[in-house]
């Protein structure tokens, strides 16, 4: 089953307002085991004609969303009956639930409403609970015409959300008659580029039975996307973790921070961040996750040196000597960490995030990762991702918590 979506208002193209829709409509559908053809955002006005005149000849069926308030720019319901050619009369049941909403809100009802209960003949209404735009159904051939079944939804999602789960989701399932759905498995690895699965695994996943795959690359990780039936899916993943299980970060879709958060619990063993040019970042994503407070214990901005020195007991010697990105500094960043928490591991990170500060020695991009562990040796990793500041943390904490995965793990 084709199935289209078509966005409109002129906000989700100025840029006013993140076009949401696309890939909500996306998540949800997959889980009906359906999905998104294609998807195009047009301006209010007339620009939804041209855009529907070709979408619901293509389409088995098509969703549009917004346009269906009472200002002058609402035109989709207009235009929708209009091209295929049915006439729109009011509908009573319609008008009155309209009214209601505004006598149960104590307010009028003026005139510019009148045309939400306007109704293509032989549509369905689909009632609206939380706004005055009910949406409608227009079911395949109901002119005789077109064989693309039409939604037309509200666009404010708190409106739309609910309307499609509604009216809109078991309508979808009849007309498609999916009835099996495939299942989804989500590998997340980091260390190694989309390229090292390009010339190692791709030929073999290809040719794969019933298996679809893709990869999407993120800021210091590579996401393998395995759809398919189970056995094809078992398959593929026992392929990819014996070529690449070291560099794995989760099998379930589990974020990296996530995965510390499960190893340290799972270990028993309780963890501290002390962080220069991350400036918290670290410390920030391992708290996103429930349930962190009972494995995470301190986190330390220590941006200035002075700040190493009398928070973490990093000897000004030391960084003079060594400079405050350095291998002697990170070690006695996590040391210190360790030592001041009490926690049975810390880890640090100090470098450059640029645009200035670089050297030759030490370019912009360069970082210091240490790692103490009770009882332990405390051992240094140097890494280098030259790239904007914001992208910098990101990825320098990405791999500060690559270091810790490991020797959780
Ligand atoms: P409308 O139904 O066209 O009057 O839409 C009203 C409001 O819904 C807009 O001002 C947006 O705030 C929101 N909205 C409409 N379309 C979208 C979309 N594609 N993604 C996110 N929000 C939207
Ligand atoms: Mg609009």
């Amino acid at each position: 089953m084709r199935i289209e979506i078509l966005n409109t208002g002129t906000e989700l193209l100025l840029g006013n307002t993140l076009n949401t829709h696309g890939g909500w409509f996306g998540r949800q559908l997959f889980t009906m085991g359906l999905r998104v053809a294609r998807q195009a955002t047009v301006p209010d006005g007339d620009a939804i004609r041209e855009a529907f005149v070709e979408m619901v000849d293509r389409a088995d069926a098509l969703i549009i969303t917004g346009g269906l308030g009472p200002t002058s720019d609402d035109l989709t319901r207009e235009i929708v009956a209009e091209t295929l050619g049915i006439e729109l009369v009011q509908d009573e049941h319609a008008l009155r639930t309209l009214e209601a909403f505004f006598t149960l809100r104590d307010k009028p009802m003026v005139e510019a409403n009148l045309k939400q209960a306007m109704v293509p003949v032989g549509a369905d209404v689909l009632p609206n609970p939380n706004g005055t735009a009910p949406g409608l159904y227009l079911p395949p051939r109901i002119n005789g015409r077109s064989r693309c079944a039409v939604f037309l939804l509200p666009g404010p999602p708190r409106e739309l959300y609910p309307m499609f789960h509604e009216e809109v989701a078991p309508r979808l399932r009849a007309l498609s008659g999916v009835e099996e759905i495939a299942t989804v498995s989500e590998l997340k690895f980091t260390g190694i580029g989309e390229s090292d699965f390009h010339h190692s695994v791709d030929a073999e996943l290809a040719a794969m039975e019933g298996l679809e795959y893709g990869y999407c690359a993120r800021m210091g990780e590579v996401d393998l996307r395995l759809i398919g039936g189970e056995g094809a899916i078992v398959e593929a993943r026992e392929l990819v973790l014996a070529r690449f299980g070291k560099y794995l970060i989760s099998d379930d879709g589990s974020s990296m921070e996530a995965t510390v958060i499960r190893l340290l619990r799972e270990k028993g063993m309780k963890l501290s961040t002390a962080e220069s040019c991350t400036g918290g970042l670290i410390a920030n994503r391992l708290t996103n996750v429930p349930g962190s407070s009972e494995v995470f214990t301190h986190g330390w901005v220590t941006y200035a040196n002075e700040a190493k020195n009398d928070q973490l007991g990093v000897p000004m010697e030391m960084i003079d000597a060594h400079g405050a990105v350095s291998e002697e500094v990170a070690c006695a960043m996590a040391d210190g960490a360790l030592r001041e928490s009490g926690a049975d591991i810390a880890v640090s990170v100090t470098g450059i995030a640029g645009p200035g500060g670089g050297t030759e020695e030490k370019p912009v991009g360069t970082a210091w990762l240490g790692l103490a562990v009770k009882g332990g040796e405390t051992v240094a990793q140097k890494i280098y991702h030259p790239r904007n500041r914001k992208d910098f943390k990101q990825s320098a904490s990405q791999s500060a918590l690559d270091l810790v995965k490991k020797t959780l793990r």
